[in-house]
């Protein structure tokens, strides 16, 4: 039998995603991990789960034009503005 802390399966996996977030205690981070290093299941839904988060954080963490894009674009409506506000 191995040996087990209080933390079972479904509690590790109900804290799994404050765990990722960072939001999880130090002292749970510690257990969690613990039992991570013995349970190869849960070892395997945190690596899914890791990389969906991933996936969906990805998207955000991007912004849908590239930075040199971005920065002209507002360069030229800031400017816009400026002519728009000046000729008024
Ligand atoms: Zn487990």
């Amino acid at each position: 039998m191995t040996e087990h802390t209080h933390t079972t399966c479904e509690e590790l996996l109900d804290s799994l995603s404050a765990y990722i977030d960072g939001a999880l205690a130090p002292e749970l981070c510690r257990e969690l991990e613990k039992h991570l290093a013995e349970c190869n299941n849960c070892r395997v839904v945190l690596n899914t789960t890791k990389r969906t988060i991933d996936l969906v954080q990805t998207p955000l963490e991007k912004p849908d034009l590239p930075e040199d894009v971005r920065e002209r674009l507002f360069k030229r409506l800031n400017l816009d503005d400026y002519l728009t506000r000046k000729s008024k």
